[in-house]
């Protein structure tokens, strides 16, 4: 046990280059956690992230020194190296993001077959569209900087959690990327963090959907609502209401479905609940 508490701080030591550090917060991450980095030179904050083949910009005006990185539920273990280079300086400061394997439980789950797999072109065409709306979605994201707090939408116990390996009618399918709650019908879903409604409508799997733009490429969903209580474009106070629990879409009794995606990438919504609140000292 001291053994592994050793490695682990070991593992929490920033790493040091040129005249900034980087911490990285947790020292281990399993695919679809997020890390949060964090280096000491918060005097200039404009300039880049590069991380798993990608880059991103740090906005000057609102990146103090920090910045969320996801790890995709489908990222193979490894050491990845993370690069920020700060534009005022022209320091580059140097990480490494350790990823290790989660093990996920499984689940079975059997529903009509023309549920599990569409036929109907007319289906398949509105599934494509779907598809293409919440890319050009997620496509453009406003400014923000890391949000203080991120809270759970609903307090109803948990029925399927993130990452679950998903068998439908004996298929392997898509993992579970997102967090189901036990909700009744009507109860309220209060949004996870400040932030503006991107998108509202009516999808063919996630039903009645409401997409918030968190800044920074973070973004929340919340998913087979009864009812939306909010307007494309609205400024969302921290656990304002915008909308009901219900069952629209594919689902088989009402339940919410929310998610969270970060520059792209499928991240546990729980594992950003748990980082923001222990973040600070
Ligand atoms: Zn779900």
């Amino acid at each position: 046990m001291k053994a592994v508490l050793l490695v682990a701080l070991f593992l929490c030591l920033p790493v040091l280059a040129g005249a900034g550090q980087l911490t990285i917060t947790p020292a281990l991450i399993v695919p679809g956690e997020v890390a949060l980095l964090r280096w000491s030179d918060r005097g200039a904050v404009a300039g880049e992230v590069e991380f798993n083949g990608r880059t991103f910009d740090l906005d000057p005006a609102v990146h103090g020194g920090q910045a969320l990185l996801g790890v995709d539920l489908g990222m193979a273990p490894g050491t990845y190296p993370v690069r920020v280079r700060l534009a005022g300086s022209g320091f580059l400061i140097e990480g490494q993001v350790r990823v290790v394997t989660a093990q996920r439980p499984e689940e079975r789950i059997t529903l009509p077959e023309s549920m599990v797999s569409p036929k109907d072109p007319a289906v398949i065409k509105r599934i494509e569209r779907d598809q293409a709306l919440l890319k050009a979605v997620f496509a453009n994201h406003t400014a923000g900087a890391v949000p203080e707090t991120f809270r759970p939408p609903v307090d109803d116990p948990i029925g399927s959690r993130f990452g679950l390996r998903r068998i439908l009618n004996g298929q392997p399918r898509s993992p579970h990327a997102g967090v189901d709650f036990r909700s009744p019908r009507g109860t309220p879903v209060k949004v996870s963090a400040a932030g503006q409604v991107a998108f509202l409508g009516e999808l063919y799997y996630t039903g009645l959907t409401v997409v918030v733009d968190h800044g920074g490429g973070l973004f929340s969903l919340y998913c087979h609502l009864d009812q939306i209580d909010c307007v494309a474009g609205q400024i969302l106070r921290p656990a304002e209401v915008l909308g009901r629990v219900g069952s629209t879409g594919r689902s088989t009794g009402a339940h919410l479905h929310w998610g969270v995606k970060l520059r792209g990438d499928r991240v546990d919504p729980l594992a950003l609940v748990t980082l923001l609140d222990g973040k600070k000292p």
